[in-house]
């Protein structure tokens, strides 16, 4: 296909990232340009940059119409991507200009290169070594040889940017030529892979078809952890590379990139490129331009990477398809996993959703034919899928401020008798969820807030999940004055850690929660330290859940497994399933059969039922049938409405005006609920107000609710936004 061309002085239409809700009109730059082009445009007394959306509307006063400057030295946007674009945006009902600031997100992109200076470690030391020079050198060494621009060393430092020049000055750092954005090594697609088990291959080979057909396709790969996914998944990369097509891996954690990384290299012979918010600036801008310019063959990375200007993409892994970091939470409000078929489609590429737990909705669009499906039957090798037994905490005797039952404890003892690991498993940061006074009642809560301070005691600070505000622990109750009363109530992992070490002194007890760890380095240390055999007890939150290898691992214990199930949200159930499976499956990887025991009071609950049978597809076929009669996703269709303003009575007066207004929404047999406050009610001072609007599948429910939206003015300093199909209900 190629892009329409327009002669210097033809009336042009320009997309920019100004906050304005139209492409602008100018006349061609000197040379002409074509759609997709990037351009540098005059706008007010500034320059900004843009692409040709294509020719102009002409509806603006042809005297007034600007020359474009210049286009830039930039791969042209491709036509699909353009398309891309703005189906997203009309899917998410997101102006265009943001969608492409989310497409052109990488710094320095019209930088010409001599204007860059990049740092890293040099061969000198200091003469003297101060806490801020100790700062940069421990940050350039963590990042092993990377450069960093000079803003964002000092700003990742924590320190001013005279710091670094000194270091230059005694030759610790060295201060370089930023170079040319060099591609990435070529990847070796022929280099023998694993050999397969006749499961993988035959999964392989199926995918290998698709990818040859050379058209799109989404395939739902489910196995249980272990199975071999990844190796079948690299055999769908290496039949993209050898086509000459280029292809994403999506990952849902950073934490997990660098195991990856590794596996990649042992299966193509060089790295691939990365993209994630831990990647440097110029890595970003290396990876960005040579993505569009052909010169990266494999990208790996993090939600936003399914927005870089790819060449020619054969192929997007969306691996733990059904994990709900793929859902953007702020700005863009996207579905990673639903945006990749999207994309598939317009690119003619094939799509592999890889999971253990595949998400309701994936499960669906195979029931319906659209998905194809393939299945690991087993763990790679001779290890089993655990063996999961309920622990019914009714008739366990366990001493109030304790969470471990006589039961889960003898299992753990058995462990460390034979020298195998044990994770006590929950999903509770910190030590106590709810600090109280026993003198007057108060619960702690966050000034910023309608939340509950979480007491940290490692870290011997109180802290809000919500919006991260930290506090030291009070002596006395801040409410009634009186000391030494304080008490937690409840426990996080940290409070389980302690109940550990006290239970089985003799044993090396260790936490694995996210907040403990400084870095994502830090933290895959540790994780490879504990699978070398470093602990006998880990005591973990969902990040022990996501795909790490622990093969020392025979016993997984669940402390409360009802958690959950409490929730009002539409997906507990789901979630409950999804994630005790993921848990359960880190028990007994290597030679020994795990044991996955679960704690709760509800034993005979539907979903506890479920997991501990193992009946998978009857699961799935309640909880869809259950979601058919509700109307509700992936059935029926939502969106939720947040209003937000630092006035509570705005931001209800805005809610009650749109239902009344709801007309729009009417017109396509939509329902409409609320105004009601959220769930959390308040965050960072914001107060806020939910709506939701569910309709039929086949509703046109984006251009109803457009129309709904644009009724009402939105004040300054109250927020208005969308999410469509909705995953947190918070
Ligand atoms: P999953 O992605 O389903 O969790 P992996 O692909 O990571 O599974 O496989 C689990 C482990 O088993 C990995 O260490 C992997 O290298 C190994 N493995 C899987 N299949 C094979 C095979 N056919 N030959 C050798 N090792 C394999
Ligand atoms: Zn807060």
């Amino acid at each position: 296909m190629t892009s329409p061309r327009f002669e210097e002085g033809a009336l042009i239409g320009v997309l920019t990232t100004q906050p304005l809700d139209r492409v602008l009109d100018y006349r061609a730059p000197r040379g002409g340009c074509a759609a997709g082009d990037h351009v540098e445009v005059p706008f007010g007394p500034r320059k900004v940059t843009g692409v040709v959306w294509g020719q102009g509307a002409g509806d603006y006063d042809p005297a007034k119409v600007k020359s474009a400057i210049r286009v830039l030295d930039l791969p042209p946007m491709r036509a699909p991507m353009r398309e891309f674009l703005g189906r997203v945006a009309d899917y998410t009902l997101t102006p265009m200009p943001a969608m492409l600031r989310l497409a052109t997100r990488a710094p320095g992109l019209t930088d010409p290169p001599g204007m860059r200076k990049i740092y890293r470690r040099g061969h000198g030391q200091p003469a003297r070594m101060t806490p801020a020079r100790a700062r940069v050198l421990d940050l350039l060494e963590e990042h092993d040889g990377l450069g960093f621009m000079l803003g964002e060393l000092a700003d990742l430092a924590g320190v001013g940017s005279s710091v670094v020049k000194g270091l230059v000055a005694s030759g610790a750092v060295a201060e370089e030529e930023a170079p040319r954005d060099v591609p990435y090594p070529p990847l070796d697609p022929d280099m023998a892979g694993k050999a397969l088990t006749t499961d993988q291959e035959l999964a392989a080979a199926r995918l290998r078809e698709g990818i040859a057909a050379g058209r799109y396709g989404t395939t739902l790969l489910k196995g249980v952890t272990g199975s071999g996914k990844t190796e079948v998944y690299l055999e769908a990369v290496a039949a993209c590379l050898k086509a000459g097509r280029q292809a994403l891996v999506l990952l849902p954690e950073i934490a997990l990139t660098a195991e990856f990384l590794t596996r990649v290299e042992a299966r193509f012979g060089a790295k691939p490129a990365e993209w994630h918010s831990g990647v440097t600036t110029t890595e970003r801008r290396r990876c960005w331009k040579m993505v569009a310019e052909n010169g990266a063959q494999l990208v790996v990375g993090a939600r936003s990477a399914l927005f870089l200007p790819f060449h020619d993409l054969g192929l997007i892994v969306v691996d733990e398809e059904h994990d709900t970091s793929y859902k953007q939470e702020d700005g863009v409000l996207y579905n990673a996993r639903d945006m990749a078929v999207l994309r598939a489609s317009l690119e003619k590429a094939q799509v592999v959703l890889a999971s253990a737990t595949p998400s309701l909705e994936s499960w669906v669009n195979v029931q319906q034919g659209k998905y194809a499906r393939l299945d690991l039957e087993s763990r790679y090798g001779p290890a089993v899928m655990p063996e999961m037994r309920a622990i019914d905490m009714r008739t366990e005797e366990v001493p109030s401020g304790s969470w471990i039952s006589p039961a889960l404890k003898g299992a753990v003892m058995q462990r460390l008798e034979r020298g195998e690991q044990s994770l006590l498993f929950l999903n509770r940061r910190g030590y106590a969820p709810l600090t109280l006074c026993r003198a007057c009642g108060h619960q702690i809560g966050c000034k910023h807030c309608d939340a509950r301070m979480v007491e940290h005691r490692f870290l011997k600070r109180l802290m809000c999940h919500q919006c991260g505000e930290t506090a030291p622990m009070p002596e006395t109750c801040p409410n009634c004055e009186v000391a030494g009363k304080l008490a937690a109530v409840g426990p996080g992992v940290e409070r389980i850690t302690e109940e550990a070490q006290a239970l089985f002194p003799d044993a090396r007890v260790t936490v694995l929660s996210s907040d403990l760890f400084g870095s994502a380095r830090a933290l895959k240390t540790r994780i490879l330290e504990i699978a070398e055999g470093a602990a006998d007890i880990v005591v973990g939150t969902q990040l022990v859940a996501k795909g790490h290898n622990f093969p020392k691992l025979t016993l997984v214990g669940v402390i409360d497994s009802d958690l959950g199930l409490q929730g009002s949200d539409l997906r507990a159930a789901e979630r409950t399933f999804q994630l005790m499976r993921q848990v359960a499956g880190r028990a007994g990887r290597a030679e020994a059969r795990g044991t996955a025991l679960l704690q709760s009071f509800q034993p005979e609950h539907p979903v506890i039922r479920a997991i501990l049978s193992g009946d998978e597809e009857g699961f799935w076929a309640a909880e869809a049938a259950a979601r058919r009669a509700a109307g509700v996703p992936p059935y029926g269709r939502m969106a939720g409405i947040v209003i937000s303003s630092p006035d509570m009575q705005q931001a209800f007066d805005l809610g009650n005006r749109l239902a009344r207004l709801d007309a729009p929404l009417r017109r396509i047999g939509a329902q409409l609920f609320g105004p009601a406050p959220a769930p959390i009610a308040r965050v960072r001072g914001r107060h806020r107000v939910r709506l939701l609007v569910k309709a039929e599948k086949t509703a046109p429910l984006q251009s109803a609710l457009a129309e709904w939206a644009a009724q009402v003015r939105v004040p300054a300093n109250a927020r208005l936004a969308i999410d469509i199909d909705p995953q947190s209900f918070l």
